[in-house]
This record gives C-alpha cells, sequence and structure tokens, in this order.
C-alpha cells in the first residue's frame, strides 16, 4: 500500500511535470521568444523629446518610448533576432554613450553632418528634414535674415543651434524642444529654429503658431543611424534592415502615421483631433 502510494505520487509528479513543460511551450509560443528567455539585446540611445521620431508616451513602441525612430528601432532588432532597449539620455550626451559603450547605437532624428561623420559612422539615410523657424502666427519674419534683431531660441546641440550660429545671429539655447517652443507661447522670445517635422508637432499642439520656411538659409538635413567608428558589422545588419524599411515602404508609412497622431494623447484616443 505505501509502494503503491509512492508510485501514484511519482506519476502525479511526472503529470505535473509534463504540464509545466506544456505550459512553458505554449508562453513561449505567445512571446514568440522560444526557449531563450535571455534574448540577446541591441541598446539604442535615444532622446525622448522629439516627436514625431521618439517621445515619451503610456505605451510605446518600445517600453514607454514611441515614434518613427522607435518603429524603426524595433524592427531592427527583430531583424536581427535581438530585443531591442532604449537608453533614453540628453542629446548632447548621446554621441559620447557609443564612446563608452553604453549604446550599441544612437537613433535620435540625427542629422548626418561632416563633423559627426568624422568620428562616428552613420548609417544609410532614411528621412530628409530641414530647419525652419516657429514663430507666432502675426508675426513678421518671413526670412532667416528676419531674426537677425529678434529673440531667437534654439535648442542646445541640435543643428539648428549650428545654423543660427553660422549665420552670425545671437540666442539662447534650451534643453528640450518644449521648454523652448513654451517661452515662444510665452512670448518671451520671437523664433524657434528647430527641425521641420518636430516643428509641425509642435505647432499642432499649442494654438497661434506658424512655420516659417526659408530653403535658401536652411539647406536639406538626412537622418541616419550613428555607430561607433568601425562597426561595420552593426552598421551592416542595421543598412540591410533600413534599405528593407525604406524599400517597402515601412519608412513613410510609419512617418505619416506618427506625424498624423496627436502626441500628447494616446493612439487610441488620436480621432479627438
Ligand atoms: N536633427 C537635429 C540634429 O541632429 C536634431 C535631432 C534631435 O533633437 N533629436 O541635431
Amino acid at each position: 500500500m505505501k509502494k503503491m502510494k509512492k508510485l501514484t505520487a511519482l506519476a502525479l509528479a511526472g503529470v505535473m511535470m509534463l504540464s509545466a513543460a506544456a505550459c512553458g511551450s505554449k508562453e513561449d509560443a505567445a512571446t514568440g521568444s522560444g526557449e531563450s528567455a535571455a534574448k540577446e539585446t541591441i541598446t539604442f540611445g535615444t532622446n525622448a523629446e522629439f516627436p514625431p521620431f521618439e517621445y515619451v508616451t503610456a505605451q510605446g513602441t518600445i517600453g514607454e518610448f514611441d515614434g518613427i525612430d522607435m518603429a524603426i528601432a524595433k524592427q531592427i532588432g527583430d531583424d536581427m533576432g535581438k530585443e531591442a532597449k532604449i537608453n533614453n539620455m540628453e542629446f548632447d550626451s548621446l554621441l559620447l554613450a557609443l564612446d563608452n559603450g553604453q549604446v550599441d547605437a544612437v537613433i535620435a532624428g540625427m542629422t548626418v553632418t561632416d563633423e559627426r561623420k568624422e568620428a562616428y559612422d552613420f548609417s544609410t539615410p532614411y528621412y530628409t528634414a530641414t530647419q525652419v523657424m516657429i514663430v507666432k502666427e502675426d508675426s513678421d519674419i518671413k526670412t532667416a535674415e528676419d531674426m537677425k534683431d529678434k529673440k531667437i531660441v534654439v535648442i542646445q546641440g541640435y543643428t539648428g543651434e549650428t545654423c543660427v550660429k553660422d549665420l552670425g545671429y545671437s540666442y539662447e539655447a534650451f534643453k528640450k524642444g518644449t521648454e523652448a517652443v513654451l517661452e515662444l507661447v510665452n512670448g518671451k522670445c520671437d523664433v524657434v529654429v528647430i527641425d521641420s517635422a518636430t516643428a509641425q508637432k509642435f505647432v499642432g499642439d499649442n494654438e497661434g503658431l506658424k512655420i516659417v520656411e526659408d530653403p535658401a538659409a536652411f539647406e536639406a538635413e538626412e537622418y541616419a543611424i550613428a555607430v561607433k567608428k568601425g562597426n561595420t558589422e552593426l552598421l551592416n545588419q542595421i543598412n540591410a534592415s533600413i534599405q528593407k524599411m525604406l524599400d517597402n515602404g515601412t519608412v513613410s508609412e510609419l512617418s505619416a502615421k506618427y506625424l498624423d497622431m496627436d502626441v500628447e494623447e494616446d493612439a487610441s484616443s488620436s480621432d479627438a483631433e
């Protein structure tokens, strides 16, 4: 009798183990992660203050991070069979984070410039932008030259800062685009110089503002992903992914989707616009 009990217990334990295994495989199938709970990761550095490319929201594409760049980063991770992670930091610190190995790549609506190209390698560009001026609706600023004697605000370390510096005008630099735009809304400055798509988002989110373009003064800029100089293996993988997304229309779809989305609210309530 005692022996019987022991056998039953063993059999029961066996059944439990089997069902545990079944549960496991069910979960694996649902997450698509298979056996490897510790999936390899690829860490992207960004500055999530740059809608529609990267911003923080309740539920984003990668954790709380959402935007065109975040969707691109996720797809690159998927294509590499890795989990894409985000390290959010100040824009100014992003390239340094590549140097010290804190991040594998930087995706931050980052313009390829000669200066940056000297120290870092850049992927195939995936987006073309330009600097524009955000002004109050009743502003008399019509060209970049009209900014001359105005109170100009830029964002620290952005290419917009370089542009205004090159024009020889004095300016004040803020850390965040939202802070710069608030300064304008509150009448404390006359113009904010910032990237076109981001300007579009800010003007959409704030009443009484408009965009002034001056293609003669501001050249086209190309956004690309930065990696450590010489990291050809990673660069090739990123480029393959980007090329695929450019060819199959993913990048255009993402641009249209996120430019249209109300960043202030959840995607689900964006039809309230
Ligand atoms: N495109 C600009 C630059 O590279 C701004 C990028 C950003 O703020 N994320 O400087």
